[in-house]
């Protein structure tokens, strides 16, 4: 045991590995983000704030009733979010996704939402694109989350039911009705009874986590909260 954390700290120090969001190399008590990074992110802290007060949950307002509308980061354009994104999504670097969760999922705890929630539950990539990503960056996150809230997670408790590769080509409310026809849940006892914390990579217009809720909510779900990484 000894030895082997020996040659880690060896084999750190000869290769360290760097920052996700800098790519500086990481120093010793440093995993995936480094300190600078840690300190600079644009925290959202919309868990903090009261729920009339939380510009994300406007979103859904007249659409589904969310419970707690979260999300880690605010999405700014060429900066440590927009990188950490494109790691998690087109770098293969799942660990962002498992990182931040834990990392948001630890604050959460820590503000009191830690007994909030019975189920994570991902939303799910078509598995056209699982296939080819290798994995859900979505259900990353959630596995991360799920680990820092001690919350079971259910990567397969909703599905798609077709693709939707052609959305752009289609006009917004075109669009909504597209998206709203190919989402079920496919474990509806897993999800009855239960307060959902639903959760995706990426929230921009909601259409998808609102999709997704509505189909979660006619499944029997107690009630429904979002979480993403970034909005
Ligand atoms: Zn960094």
């Amino acid at each position: 045991m000894m030895l082997r954390l020996l040659l880690a700290d060896l084999w750190a120090l000869f290769f360290p590995r760097p920052c996700l969001a800098c790519h500086e190399p990481l120093v010793a008590g440093e995993a995936h983000l480094c300190t600078n990074c840690r300190a600079e992110l644009p925290y959202t802290d919309y868990h903090l704030l009261p729920p009339d007060q939380n510009p994300l949950a406007r979103r859904f307002w007249g659409k589904i009733p969310v419970r707690h509308t979260l999300s880690y980061l605010r999405f700014l354009r060429h900066g440590r979010v927009q990188e950490l994104l494109h790691q998690l999504k087109y770098k293969g670097q799942s660990q962002v996704g498992s990182a931040l969760g834990q990392l948001y999922g630890a604050e959460l705890a820590a503000a009191g939402l830690g007994q909030e929630f019975d189920l994570i539950v991902p939303v799910p990539l078509h598995r056209r694109k699982l296939a080819r990503r290798g994995y859900n960056q979505a259900d990353a996150f959630a596995t991360g989350l799920a680990a820092a809230l001690t919350c079971p997670s259910a990567a397969h408790a909703l599905r798609r039911t077709e693709h939707t590769a052609s959305q752009t080509r289609k006009g917004r409310a075109a669009r909504w009705q597209n998206v709203a026809t190919v989402f079920e849940v496919a474990e509806p006892k897993a999800v009855a009874g239960r307060r959902i914390l639903l959760v995706d990579d990426v929230l921009t217009t909601g259409a998808t986590l609102e999709a997704c809720g509505a189909a979660l909510l006619a499944a029997g779900a107690q009630t429904v909260s979002i979480a993403t990484i970034a909005s």
